[in-house]
C-alpha cells in the first residue's frame, strides 16, 4: 500500500492571528515543531486543559505561548496568565521568548524570580502585568505580600512540570493553585510524565483534559542549546 503523503503544515494552518504570524516570520520560525502543530489548535479552541509532553528543546514555549498571546485580551490591569518555571534562568528565557512572539500585541510580560530585588518587581506588578513568568518561591512571596493577585486567570501553566516536581515544588504549586480562580485553563508541559504529574492533573484539571505527546523518536531538537 502506498504511503499517504502528508501536506506540510505551516503556522498559518493552525488558526493563529496575523499579529503572531508576523512575529514568527520576523523571528525566523518557518514550520511548527510537532508539539506546536498538535497543541496550538487545541489551545486556540478555548475549551480544554492540556498536558503536553515532548523533549526539552522541541519548542514547548511557543506551543503554549502563541495561543496564550492570541487568546488573552488586553483589558484591565489584572494578571491573565501565569507560567511557573523551576528556575530563574528558565523564567527569564520563557519571558524573553514570549516577548519576541507577541509581535505588535501590547502585552506586558514580567519574569519574577528570587535573587532579584523584590521592590523592582513590585513596582512593575503595580503597573499592570498581563503574563507573569515566575519561580514558585518568589511567586508565593508576592502572593503573601498581596503584590500579586492571580484570581482572574485565563491560563495557569506549569512549564517543565517534571523538573518542578524533582525540585520539590509540589507543595508550592498546590499552595499557589489554591489562590487561583477555578475557571482558568490549566496547561502542564513536561519532558516526561511521571505519576505525580498525572495525579496533579487528575486533582486539578477539569474533566476531559487533553493529553498530547510527541514521541522522542519523532522529534529533533530545534537548537543545540
Ligand atoms: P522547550 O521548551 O521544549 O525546551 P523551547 O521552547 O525552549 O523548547 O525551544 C527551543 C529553541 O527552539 C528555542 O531557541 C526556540 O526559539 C526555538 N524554536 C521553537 N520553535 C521553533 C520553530 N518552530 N522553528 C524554529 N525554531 C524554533
Amino acid at each position: 500500500m502506498a504511503e499517504e503523503t502528508k501536506e506540510p503544515v505551516g503556522f498559518s494552518d493552525l488558526g493563529l492571528s496575523e499579529t503572531v504570524l508576523q512575529a514568527l516570520k520576523a523571528k525566523g520560525f518557518e514550520v511548527p515543531s510537532p508539539i506546536q502543530e498538535k497543541s496550538i489548535p487545541i489551545l486556540l479552541e478555548g475549551k480544554y486543559d492540556v498536558i503536553g509532553q515532548a523533549q526539552t528543546g522541541t519548542g514547548k514555549t511557543a506551543a503554549f505561548g502563541l495561543p496564550i498571546i492570541d487568546v488573552i485580551e488586553k483589558e484591565g490591569k489584572h494578571v491573565k496568565a501565569i507560567i511557573l518555571t523551576p528556575t530563574r534562568e528558565l523564567a527569564i528565557q520563557v519571558s524573553d521568548e514570549l516577548n519576541s512572539l507577541k509581535g505588535k500585541k501590547r502585552l506586558n510580560i514580567l519574569p519574577i524570580y528570587g535573587g532579584q530585588p523584590i521592590d523592582r518587581q513590585i513596582m512593575s506588578l503595580r503597573k499592570g502585568i498581563d503574563i507573569v513568568v515566575g519561580t514558585p518561591g518568589r511567586v508565593q512571596d508576592h502572593i503573601q505580600r498581596k503584590t500579586l493577585k492571580i484570581d482572574q486567570l485565563d491560563f495557569f501553566v506549569l512549564d517543565e512540570a517534571d523538573e518542578m516536581l524533582n525540585m520539590g515544588f509540589l507543595e508550592d504549586i498546590e499552595a499557589i493553585l489554591k489562590v487561583t480562580n477555578t475557571d482558568k485553563r490549566m496547561l502542564f508541559f513536561s519532558a516526561t510524565m511521571p505519576k505525580p504529574i498525572l495525579k496533579l492533573a487528575q486533582s486539578y484539571m477539569r474533566e476531559g483534559h487533553q493529553e498530547i505527546a510527541v514521541k522522542a523518536e519523532l522529534t529533533t531538537r530545534l537548537t543545540d542549546q
